[in-house]
């Protein structure tokens, strides 16, 4: 029998009807034999995440401040339990948590709660086994998973057991203490991958309330269509340019061991969602796979006559932004020009500094500085087999007149990448879609 892990979202797991949902998602199909839930989302727009109100009650000033709070966390349990009629106390383990919390025992302490309560009554609901996600995963200080300390120990638990609720978003630090430790937000995406690998699943369903990974932002496109199938690649390029979906270190425990995850919606479960893999043979259903893109960036233009024949010249302009610990996104140059493009908050309280030390480096003849760029990705493993993308592109922005300020496109042909000003950032998207997009 195959085996699949599923993790569900905090929207998944906000009411007792979310949750009856997902229980039926779950026993519709007997490979789904490992659960790894968030904590209770929201509700509604304007609700308070389960997370949020545990970090608020953790951080509490004064006694009737954490009193009205941790009431509010008891009635989202206590709401979900009554929803589904479960014959389940967490009275007991509230009393625990609220002496923990007395002692101090942490914000990733306080904050993970939210997932080791949900996990519990889960796994209630279910009659699955609870699998507390302290004694199987290891996280160093820095909020990283400690593979070595992991894996033996969650790979012999999970050979050891029909089907479990593991809570996603922490683990045990990884000093043999014991302490609670948490990834940071949203983590429970990787939770599920490192349960994914040691499970030694066929597949990875992450389970959320879209149906899969869209081509563009619905906030600039409305409706955008569902990318079908997505390499880890070119979801690196898309999610580093702002399209988020899943958290960002999600992906290597399950891309090294080859197995695709699958975003699903568990208000349209059977919608098939988005499939990442590592490699596809999948036509993709358009020459581009995804757009997105972000504003905010600034160009440090510099001049300086002969530059071409300086040997050391660019290195020596990129030392300066070292040397202020700040990374660059792209170089186009010219044979006398060299531009350094930057994230502008990054840049900016360093502005004066990295100036003068590019005069001091190179001596250039002027440095022209501009801080109105967005910069748009547009991505596509199907690029590389087709003529014309880059001049269909450009044809789009040149019918709205929007006037390109730079191009980069990667040797891959894996990506092309525009910039233009900030204010021409939604409708150059549009444009993009509307070329490529039926
Ligand atoms: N509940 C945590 C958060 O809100 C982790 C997660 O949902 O993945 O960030």
């Amino acid at each position: 029998m195959n085996t699949k892990v599923c993790k569900f979202g905090g929207t998944s797991m906000a009411n007792s009807d979310n949750i009856n949902a997902i229980a039926n998602i779950i026993e519709s199909d007997k490979e789904r034999r490992f659960v790894v839930p968030s904590a209770p989302g929201k509700r509604f727009k304007e609700d308070t995440k389960v997370t949020d109100l545990l970090y608020k009650a953790y951080n509490a000033t004064n006694k009737s401040e954490f009193h009205a709070t941790f009431e509010e966390i008891k009635a989202r349990y206590q709401d979900i339990i009554d929803g589904l009629k479960l014959d389940l106390s967490l009275d007991n383990e509230f009393q625990i948590i609220q002496d923990n919390f007395e002692k101090k025992l942490g914000e990733d302490y306080a904050a993970s709660r939210g997932e080791y309560l949900n996990g519990m009554l889960l796994a209630h609901y279910l009659g699955f086994e609870f699998i507390d996600a302290k004694d199987v995963i290891f996280i160093d200080e820095h909020g990283n998973y400690d593979i070595e300390m992991t894996d033996p120990i969650l790979s012999e638990k999970l050979a050891n057991v029909e089907y479990a609720v593991i809570p996603g978003f922490y683990g045990s630090l990884n000093d043999g203490t014991q302490t609670i430790k948490a990834f940071s937000r949203g983590g429970s995406d990787v939770t599920g991958s490192i349960v994914a690998k040691n499970g030694k699943v066929d597949l990875y369903e992450n389970w959320t309330d879209v149906s899969g990974f869209l081509i563009a932002d619905p906030r600039i496109i409305k409706n955008p269509a569902v990318i079908q199938t997505i390499t880890y690649k070119e979801l690196r390029e898309l999610s580093y340019m702002g399209a988020s979906v899943l958290h960002e270190n999600s992906v290597f425990p399950v891309r090294k061991e080859g197995i695709p995850i699958n975003i699903k919606n568990t208000n349209s479960p059977t919608d098939p969602g988005t499939l990442i893999v590592e490699r596809s043979c999948h036509k993709p259903a358009h020459v581009i796979t995804g757009i997105a893109g972000k504003k905010g960036f600034a160009t440090v233009m510099i001049e300086k006559d002969m530059m071409n024949s300086e040997i050391g010249f660019g290195r020596r302009v990129l030392q300066v932004f070292e040397d202020h610990q700040l990374s660059f996104e792209h170089i186009p140059s010219g044979i006398d020009t060299m531009t350094v493009i930057v994230n502008t908050d990054e840049f900016i309280d360093k502005e004066q500094d990295i100036l003068a030390g590019i005069h001091r480096a190179v001596q250039p003849d002027s440095i022209v500085l501009e801080s109105d760029l967005a910069l748009i990705a547009v991505v596509g493993r199907g690029m590389k087999a087709s003529r014309g993308t880059a001049a269909r592109i450009f044809n789009a922005l040149a019918q709205k007149n929007i006037n390109i300020k730079m191009i980069d496109q990667g040797s891959s042909e894996l990506n092309i990448i525009i910039g233009v000003r900030n204010c021409y950032f939604n409708q150059a998207v549009k444009a993009i879609y509307n070329e490529f997009i039926d």
